[in-house]
């Protein structure tokens, strides 16, 4: 099954169609064994606590675009059903049953579905809060059928019934959506990442603070208790990936609903403690608990900008080379590694020739195509450790390092002969040629600065336009200069 959102228009429809009869068969069997595992939790005279099915039903459909199609539903519905009659519950309870399911989790789908594919994977805090009251809006909607059966379980009136199914639904799809809805693709789980041992500590202790807490909790006996781990969980909201947060949620909100059970919080209200009850605070606790995943998604969406801004300025708009500045400040630090090793570096400047006349002649902006995509034609030439950078108008530069002088040269060679071969449509629609004059500088122990070593390479690629353009010459560190390759 693939549970990454599908491709098209964002929201998978274009692939409405594309499921195949083993998703059916997946889904009705998620659903049947999510059912029967709520089943089990159902006490006699109660609706169940834990009923995962509709939220795992909803998040899977709200990922998969492909599988929101009439046949996986009909298979969703028989997973229901079929649960109920192993369950022991009459037909006409498990249709009813089965009814309530599946319009709860279709309600959520087709309203949280709609939304954009950030706001799905809860990458924005909006997303959260679109969460929250598409939750509250489909768990109502859900209660309105699922009230009949509710009412007839509990033995109480259709408003009380709708209202126990009402809750029971919104703290199932608050505690189990943010998980499904955050968790990496099935592709993504195997081999796992490795973080660095410090960065693997850094993420330990809040987690291990927060089970601590939640342990602890439990030992004092106050209903306020409850919320003593929540600090906790925004530590961990502002150090591990989202993902990871969605799931301490759900921990702290399953801890919390069980410690209930076992009497381990006292909630004050003594022999009071009725399913009900126990519903209606760990609604408080889900809800109290989605701060912060709203956190962690305010501050997923923080370092995506940063990151964001970040590239930006370290990259040039038009061509996506380096900035001068960001080229000869990582420039300067490679060279100075290099250096430390003892090994060489080849330092690269390009100067498109007679590149004016482009400008004068056809505009502007053909002239800004020209430079993108010459600029991409010396990427075609690059190796992985590479820098290129924009260092003028028309003028780059590169730094190889780790290679010998004929490598260097070969690799300007290369990258003359790229541009050369280019026939870049303009504006006008006419095809342009373009050369470039290539200086390149070289350094068997990398002991030159960046600077001088963009003199040089200067220098080395003055001589080339003198010696009539198009042509690659190397100038050693020592100031001596080989004649342009032909
Ligand atoms: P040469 O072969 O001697 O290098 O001649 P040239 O015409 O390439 O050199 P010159 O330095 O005279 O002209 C460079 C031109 O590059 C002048 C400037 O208008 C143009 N230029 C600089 N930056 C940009 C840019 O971002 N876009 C465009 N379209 N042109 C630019
Ligand atoms: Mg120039
Ligand atoms: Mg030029």
């Amino acid at each position: 099954m693939d549970f990454t959102p599908a491709a098209g228009d964002g929201n998978g429809r274009s692939r409405l169609f594309a499921f195949s009869p083993r998703d059916i068969l997946i889904v009705a069997a998620l659903v049947f064994l999510a059912s029967i595992a709520g089943g089990l939790s159902r006490p006699s005279g109660f609706l169940a606590v834990f009923w995962p099915a509709n939220a795992l039903l909803a998040g899977v459909l709200v990922r998969s675009g492909r599988l929101r199609a009439v046949p996986v539903l009909v298979g969703a519905a028989f997973g229901y059903l079929a649960a109920a009659l192993v369950i022991g519950d009459s037909l006409r309870m498990g249709i009813l049953l089965t009814s309530g399911n599946l319009v709860g989790a279709l309600a959520f789908t087709l309203l949280f579905g709609a939304l954009e594919p950030e706001d799905r994977a809860l990458n924005r805090p909006q997303g959260v809060i679109s969460l929250v009251l598409m939750a509250c809006a489909a768990s109502a909607a859900a209660g309105v059928i699922g009230g009949l059966a509710s009412s007839e379980i509990t033995a109480t009136s259709y408003f009380e019934g709708w209202s126990a199914w009402f809750a029971a639904e919104l703290v199932n799809y608050l505690a189990l959506l943010p998980v499904i809805l955050t968790l990496p693709p099935p592709s993504k789980w195997w081999p796992l990442p490795r973080p660095r041992r410090e960065a693997l500590l850094a993420m330990a202790m809040p987690v291990l603070v927060t089970v601590l807490v939640i342990a602890l909790s439990m030992l004092v006996p106050h209903p306020v208790s409850i919320v003593f781990p929540v600090p906790a969980l925004i530590w961990c909201a502002l150090t591990l990936p989202l993902s990871a947060t969605a799931m301490l949620v759900m921990v702290y909100s399953g801890a919390a609903m069980i410690g209930m059970k076992l009497g381990l919080f006292d909630l004050g209200l003594g022999a009071e403690v009725t399913g009900d009850s126990i519903t209606i605070v760990h609604l408080g606790v889900a809800l109290v608990a989605l701060g912060p995943m709203v956190i962690a998604s305010v501050n997923v969406e923080r370092r995506r900008r940063i990151e964001q801004l970040e590239r930006l300025a370290r990259h040039d708009s038009l061509t996506d080379a380096l900035t001068r500045s960001t080229f000869m400040e990582e420039g300067t630090s490679l060279i100075l590694q290099l250096q430390l090793e003892r090994a060489a570096v080849a330092v690269l400047v390009l100067d498109a020739d007679h590149f004016k006349q482009i400008n004068d002649l056809h505009g502007h902006p053909s002239g800004d195509r020209v430079l993108v995509a010459v600029a991409a034609a010396i990427r075609t030439a690059i190796r992985q450790g590479d820098l290129f950078g924009r260092i003028g108008g028309e003028e780059f530069a590169l730094v190889l390092p780790r290679v010998s002088r004929r490598e260097a040269q070969a690799v300007a060679e290369r990258m003359r002969r790229a541009v050369a071969n280019l026939a870049v449509v303009l504006e006008s629609g006419s095809l342009q040629r373009i050369t470039v004059s290539i200086g390149v500088a070289f350094d068997a122990s990398s002991r030159s600065g960046l600077s001088e070593m963009v003199s040089l390479a200067d220098r080395a690629m003055y001589e080339a336009k003198r010696a009539g353009r198009d042509q690659v010459v190397v100038c050693d560190s020592d100031g001596s200069e080989r004649p342009p390759m032909q």
